[in-house]
């Protein structure tokens, strides 16, 4: 009884390993697919993972350096289907090959019929002939075969491919014109080279609108000047970085001009004799208690323009507006911090709310409260969520195969049996 429930097991099992062992071509596992890096399917483990993984490296150097896309698939039974129909439809499925050139090859292996074909695409066949493809076959890789070595066998053909394909003459023959997408560092570099572009073309466009703003300011007294490009520093800065720098070649002139509006040796405007800037530590002398705090607090800074002829003095206050303060009611200092915030009316759908601000002078200690509106809130929206997405085989019309570039074969190569 035992040996009968083991024998129905054998047999169970060595049916669901046939069955494993027999693919239609839409079951070959397509693992390019899965991982950009790889080219072999080896679903049944005929190749060994180190002779795999020399493969994998060796098709991608080839895709890398002629763009031409070779994939070895090697594999038990083919569900006795004749090897050459089959690889056809694998290669058409797969879409291997640049489109405008179809620069596609198929290395196919059936190892249960002892079967194996090379497959190209049009774009390849005046580099690797028919009587080529034969050869490689024949010379290379079934005599590794036939001592049962499929690692050795496989490696010899593909090089054997790799090495026609890569040679100089044939490598720009069979070069495709489009961009690899499987390639990220082509792709980068031409993204930093339009990003660079597009970087030095806004610098052209601020470097007009600054010298635009600078021909309209001209009348202005250089303070006016240079208050009114206050609030462009920050940005400007941000944009330099945000540009590779590229945009400083306009921020640095106009820092070191607006330097020189707020440094520009000044004319008294009483008697005309020539002004002295008085130094941080010495202006306290001519500010206010309230302008003091405002500067120790570092809300507004004030130059101090002192004209020691006949005592004229003029100050010119530089509003810190990163500083989150405002102007005080009672000391009208630029003084007064956020202390509190509370909702008074709660905002619905239907209507707006309001809140207050509570804020507290750091020069006066006075209080002041600020009203403000919330607004109303949005209805609740429930959108179905778009499902749609690419999926793994682009089919018909699809840009990818199945994670090439879209190429056929017209049938070109050769097969045969070891
Ligand atoms: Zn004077
Ligand atoms: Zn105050």
């Amino acid at each position: 009884m035992k040996k009968f429930f083991s024998t129905i097991l054998i047999v169970l099992f060595s049916f669901i390993a046939v069955i494993a062992r027999s693919y239609k071509v839409e079951d070959i596992p397509n693992v390019h697919l899965q991982d950009r890096t790889r080219f072999i399917s080896n679903p049944d483990g005929i190749i060994t993972p180190a002779a795999q993984n020399s493969l994998d490296s060796l098709m991608s150097r080839l895709r890398r350096s002629t763009s031409a896309e070779m994939v070895a698939v090697v594999v038990e039974d083919i569900d006795g289907a004749d090897i050459d129909t089959y690889a056809n439809e694998l290669f058409n499925l797969w879409g291997l090959g640049k489109k405008d050139n179809n620069n596609g090859v198929l290395l196919l292996v059936a190892r249960d019929s002892r079967k194996a074909v090379i497959r190209t695409g049009p774009g390849v066949e005046g580099v690797l002939t028919d009587a080529a493809c034969g050869r490689i076959l024949r010379n290379e890789m079934f005599p590794a075969f036939r001592e049962g070595d499929y690692d050795g066998g496989t490696l010899a053909a593909v090089n054997a491919v790799a090495a026609r394909l890569g040679d100089p003459e044939a490598a720009e023959e069979i070069r495709s014109r489009e961009k690899d997408a499987d390639f990220d560092d082509y792709s980068a570099s031409d993204f930093l080279t339009g990003y660079l572009k597009i970087s030095a073309m806004l610098t052209l466009v601020l470097g007009g609108v600054v010298l635009f703003k600078i021909i309209s300011l001209r009348k202005k007294s250089p303070y006016d000047k240079y208050t009114a490009f206050e609030n462009w520093r920050a940005p400007m800065l941000i944009a330099s970085f945000g540009g590779l720098g590229i945009p400083l070649l306009v921020t640095i002139p106009l820092l070191l001009t607006m330097r020189f509006w707020r440094n520009r040796p000044r004319k008294c405007p009483n008697c005309g004799h020539k002004m002295v800037k008085i130094d941080e530590v010495h202006d306290n002398d001519f500010l206010t208690p309230a302008q003091d705090c405002e500067e120790r607090i570092g809300s507004v800074d004030y130059d101090v323009w002192h004209c020691s002829n006949c005592g004229e003095t003029d100050i010119f206050p530089f509003v810190n507006k990163s500083m989150p303060l405002v102007e005080c009611d009672n000391c009208h200092a630029r003084t007064a911090k956020l202390t509190g915030d509370r909702i008074i009316i709660q905002p619905t759908t239907s209507r707006a709310g309001l809140g207050q601000k509570e804020f507290t002078c750091l020069n006066c200690h006075h209080k002041m409260g600020k009203n403000y509106t919330i607004a109303k809130l949005a209805p609740v929206i429930i959108a179905p969520i778009n499902g749609g997405g690419r999926g793994g085989f682009g089919g018909g019309g699809g840009t990818f195969g199945g994670g090439f570039g879209g190429g056929f074969t017209g049938g070109g190569g050769a097969s045969g049996g070891w």
